[in-house]
């Protein structure tokens, strides 16, 4: 038997046992005639001593012990006088009377501590030694926790997990496909699931009810912190119900994540409309563990020969509590902040609320102690707040505040990672006009369904039709979204058409969903969550990469397996390919 315990469960109850552990050397250090070892495993660390006066042999044996061998003792269970307040196992210590060295160990390239000296670059080329670190591991305990509470949650609710295809056609997610050539049909592709989108919807017509999956899905779009090109969703799907249904049953499965897991009780979630969230927030994944609320300001700020506001379409707001006192070197930082190319305003505009009442801002040129006090007042600002103004086209000038606004709310400690606000952001609107390519896009996918009293609007202004779309946001991170579907099979087909799909490309493509509408598609509609992006939100990580186990680089590469990579021109002859001169050279 290789172990009787683990690593990380002995206690002061268990003095005296004769126990076998296994695990790898976490380190080793001599101190007089000791040899003091950690070892550890999955479970944690349990320390192991090893006396030359008792044992001169073993002991020398332990000398050459190095860091990550791996290794099986056996010994008794005694208590340690030096006790380690800081491991669960610190009470104790194993006297060692058996050693046996199952393997050795090149030196590791960076610590195995939770603070390695590893950089990022390295670690992910031995991820398989980064995943031995405690922490990393935590974060894949945590993951799977949260799929097991998932499937938990919606098994006893009578949703069944149904496994649909990888190599499909492409799926409209409005990301570019990752395509995979097929040997057997010489020049043709399979594109990998965006998501399992028309799957679930034929699920719902043969009438399968109630559907989920936690599956992979694959984007081929530019990586971000909170973006990978696989990543895992928990997609659902239920018939039969309305946005409502859904709204509550999903809200559940968040409620009960947050109480299976970190012992939380959170609230009924509070729902916003997009226009809202975009007014009062600039985002439709509104952060709303603070205030600080976007205003409007343009009327107020009209006709005093300010041109740089008076051209401008907007004039918006926000008031930073007790930021008066900011100093000139701190205010110019956050001009240099939004005027980054990322965020891209012309500037920014400061108004001091100083404690004795007066106001002073950078276009006091312009306006009055009465101007600015109305501004002020608008805004709610009180003596001792700083006013920050960002102006332009309103939709930009929206988001580059909500930048701003986050960059405070960091500032002022408002963002607390351990604080949870949720909401339901909805009534978003069904199709988004992309100026340059002179056409509509569907803001969710082609398959949401038009507000049923918006529909007659879809010929006239299709641009002021709603969607039965919602979105679930936690702390400004959109961790799911989805929508009520179209079942019909003719609005469907009306929905390729305003998305500019001429009738044999939509039937090419989406025919056999159209079809199956023919035959008795049930009402029907269900969202997807990010799991990736769920877990790093519970765990409280800044990036996904973290709580997957094999990811990859912002390049979209895996360095520890070094793909992706060409491959021979025997296999690239077989898939009748030819790869560019350039390229191939
Ligand atoms: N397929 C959608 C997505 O991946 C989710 C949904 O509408 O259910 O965002």
């Amino acid at each position: 038997m290789y172990r009787t315990k683990t690593c990380g469960e002995l206690r002061i109850e268990n003095l005296n046992e004769s126990v076998v552990l296994s695990g790898w050397v976490q380190k080793a250090r001599k101190m007089g005639g000791m040899i003091f070892v950690d070892l550890r495993d999955r479970y944690g660390i349990t320390q192991l001593v090893f006396n030359q006066e008792v044992n001169a042999e073993l002991c020398e044996k332990a000398a050459k012990l190095g860091r990550e061998w791996v290794i099986q003792v056996q010994g008794t269970v005694m208590e340690r006088s030096n006790k380690n307040k800081h491991i669960p196992t610190g009470d104790i210590e194993i006297n060692v009377s058996e050693l046996n060295i199952l393997n050795s160990s090149e030196v590791p390239p960076f610590t195995i501590e939770e603070d390695t000296d590893g950089g990022d670059d390295l670690r992910m080329k031995f991820r398989y030694l980064d995943l031995r670190r405690s922490n990393v591991r935590a974060n894949l305990e945590l993951r799977h926790k949260m799929s097991f509470e998932t499937r938990r949650y919606l098994d006893e609710r009578g949703f069944l997990e149904v496994e649909t295809p990888v190599l499909i056609g492409s799926t409209p997610e409005g990301a570019r496909d990752f395509v995979v050539p097929s040997r057997m049909n010489p020049g043709e592709f399979y594109a990998l699931p965006q998501s399992p989108q028309t799957f679930k919807q034929l699920l719902m017509v043969s009438g399968f009810d109630r559907y989920f999956q936690i599956v992979k899905c694959f984007r081929d779009e530019d990586l971000r912190a909170d973006r990978q090109p696989e990543f895992t969703q928990i997609d659902c799907e239920m018939s039969f119900i309305e946005q409502e249904d859904i709204l509550q049953m999903f809200e559940g499965l968040t409620k009960h994540l947050f109480k299976a897991i970190k012992g939380l009780d959170i609230p009924d979630f509070p729902r916003m409309t997009y226009a809202d969230a975009m007014k009062y927030y600039g985002s439709d994944k509104p952060d709303i563990r603070f205030e600080m609320k976007l205003v409007e300001i343009k009327d107020l700020t009209e006709g005093k020969n300010f041109i740089v506001f008076d051209s401008s379409e907007y004039v918006g707001a926000i008031c930073a509590e007790g930021c008066a006192s900011y100093t000139r070197k701190q205010l110019d930082e956050l001009t240099d902040f939004v005027k980054r190319p990322q965020i891209g305003a012309k500037g920014l505009v400061y108004v001091r609320y100083e404690a004795d009442g007066t106001l002073k801002s950078s276009v006091d040129k312009f306006y009055s102690q009465e101007d600015l006090k109305k501004w002020a007042d608008r805004c709610g600002a009180t003596p001792g707040d700083l006013i920050l103004i960002i102006c332009g086209e309103t939709e930009k000038a929206q988001k580059q505040l909500c930048e701003l606004r986050l960059e405070m709310g960091s500032r002022l400690g408002l963002r607390d990672k351990n604080t949870y606000k949720c909401l339901w952001v909805v009534d978003f609107p069904l199709l988004e006009y992309d100026e340059e390519l002179n056409r509509y896009f569907a803001k969710h996918h082609p398959f949401t369904s038009p507000k049923p009293e918006h529909i007659a609007l879809l010929d006239t202004a299709p641009g002021a039709v709603s969607a039965n779309a919602y979105d679930m946001v936690i702390n400004g991170v959109e961790v799911g979204g989805g929508s009520i579907r179209i079942y019909d099979s003719q609005l469907q087909q009306k929905m390729f058409r305003i998305l500019g799909f001429t009738e044999e490309k939509a039937q090419a493509q989406f025919g056999f969903l159209m079809n199956a509408f023919k035959y008795g598609a049930p009402p029907h509609g269900g969202l997807a969550f990010g799991l990736d992006r769920f877990v790093s939100l519970f765990a409280g990580l800044d990036s996904i990469r973290d709580c997957i186990a094999f990811p990859k680089n912002n390049s979209g590469r895996d360095v520890m397996i070094d793909a992706p990579a060409p491959i021979e021109p025997e296999q690239l002859d077989e898939l009748n390919l030819l790869i560019k001169k350039e390229i191939a050279n």
